[in-house]
């Protein structure tokens, strides 16, 4: 890639997470290109290529299955020409021009040099560009340094850059727990105060930032500072308001779930975003459905309308996409029925589609400290049990709930005789 751009008279880096991530000896997740050849530039090289995005076009070039984004680099907008002054003193030469070009012109041309590229990059760790023409690391911000030392710090003003572009918020939490770097103090102060400005953010994103947070393998330590920047309940505020009269079981249920989740991503399983969010915005349906139920409405309807309440209230901020918030219900539905096992029901729900992530979710709500009668364990056995024994299993939970059936049965009895009085005296 490097090399087909440069053979063609352009220049090209590996710029962000690749090169961080290879410097502090992870695994990169993918690599970005940066180059100052333009989108069409590009695509003339790489005959397998298109160019997507409205508001800043990159090339996706495709290999096989992967992927790599190739951007232009990007000009400086009037708004950041201070950041450059103030930061890249080494650069006044460089700078001095594109201060006086600043303006018209460059809003114009979207296109800018390394130099002003460096500038719209969030952390000094993200931008280190790296090329093959001397195999050398370009460093214009201490980034190098930044690495070394494990400090997340953000490139020019903290707070006005998060102003820019509120899920830099976001970022900054999850690379500090995917990297186990410490948040400079000027680039974590601002954090806090910030995280408000995620409610400007359209809820498609915020779903795009959700999945990135939860599903890379270090979702624990994130929600963790997510939780310590008061930026977990900007995210998700009924389960905030939920957890305010906590007695620490949500948030040992939430922990576990985060971390069951790591474990499965670290061994290669599958993990869907349905059971985590299943999880996560359970304390706020309890709390929903348990004042509904004080309100006199049966379980079920309760359960029910509790549901959309939550859930119409989540989608203002993260929109869960149908084929994820469906299965999210059935689990929920699924703790219901669960408890009721009389009959054939328990045999009947062994079969359903969403039996077992609701029985994983009843294991959870167990391990955090909820008391369920030993219901969980119940589920276990009768699992391993041979169908003679899961009859066993039937009839004794039959016989005890005995003492409740006989009054029912007497009542049924002495009712006989009332009934057929008046037909008999007519
Ligand atoms: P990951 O390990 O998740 O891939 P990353 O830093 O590579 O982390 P990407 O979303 O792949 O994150 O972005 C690639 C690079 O683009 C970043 O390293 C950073 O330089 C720049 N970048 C991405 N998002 C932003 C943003 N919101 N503001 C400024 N720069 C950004
Ligand atoms: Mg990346």
């Amino acid at each position: 890639m490097l090399y087909a751009l440069n053979d063609a008279g352009y220049q090209a880096f590996i710029v962000g997470g690749g090169v961080r991530d290879i410097l502090i000896g992870l695994k990169p997740k993918d690599f970005d290109i940066a180059t100052d050849a333009t989108p069409e530039q590009i695509r003339a090289i790489f005959r397998n290529s298109r160019i997507i995005g409205r508001r800043f076009r990159i090339v996706h070039v495709h290999f096989g299955r992967e992927i790599i984004e190739v951007s232009t680099f990007r000009a400086i907008t009037g708004e950041n020409v201070e950041i450059v002054e103030s930061r890249l003193s080494r650069h006044d030469a460089h700078l001095d021009s594109v201060h006086s070009a600043s303006g018209m012109i460059l809003r114009d041309n979207v296109y800018g040099t390394i130099e002003e590229d460096v500038l719209r990059r969030d952390f000094t760790a993200n931008a280190l560009y790296y090329t093959v023409r001397n195999f050398a690391v370009h460093d214009y911000v201490n980034g190098m340094a930044d690495v070394d030392l494990r400090i997340l710090r953000m490139i020019g003003d903290p707070e006005q850059r998060y102003r820019e572009d509120p899920v830099r918020v976001l970022r900054a939490i999850r690379l500090a727990a995917k990297l186990n770097f410490a948040i400079e103090p000027a680039t974590a102060a601002p954090l806090r105060p910030c995280a408000q400005l995620l409610t400007s953010i359209p809820s498609a994103r915020l779903f795009d930032e959700f999945m990135k947070l939860f599903f890379s393998g270090y979702g624990e330590k994130t929600f963790l500072l997510l939780q310590h920047y008061g930026v977990f309940g900007i995210l998700f505020p009924g389960t905030a308001i939920a957890m305010l009269d906590d007695d620490g079981h949500y948030q040992h249920m939430l922990h576990s779930a985060f971390r069951n989740t790591d474990a499965r991503i670290d061994a290669d399983k599958s993990v869907t975003p349905a059971f985590l969010l299943a999880i996560i915005l359970w304390p706020a349906l309890q709390k929903k459905q348990k004042a509904l139920e004080k309100g006199g409405m049966p379980p079920a309807m309760a359960l029910n309308d509790a549901a959309q309440a939550v859930l119409g209230q989540q989608l203002e901020r993260i929109s869960i996409p149908r084929r994820f918030s469906l299965p999210m219900r059935e689990i929920w539905d699924m703790q219901l029925r669960i408890s009721q096992r009389r009959g054939k029901k328990a045999e009947l729900l062994l079969g359903h589609k969403r039996f077992r992530a609701g029985y994983d979710f009843l294991l959870l709500r167990e391990a955090a400290g909820e008391q369920l009668d030993g219901l969980g364990q119940w589920w276990t056995e009768y699992q391993a049990a041979n169908p003679e024994l899961q009859t066993q299993m039937q009839t004794s939970l039959e016989a005890g709930s005995a003492p409740h059936a006989k009054p029912r049965r007497r009542r049924a009895k002495s009712r006989h005789p009332h009934n057929t009085a008046p037909a008999s005296g007519s």
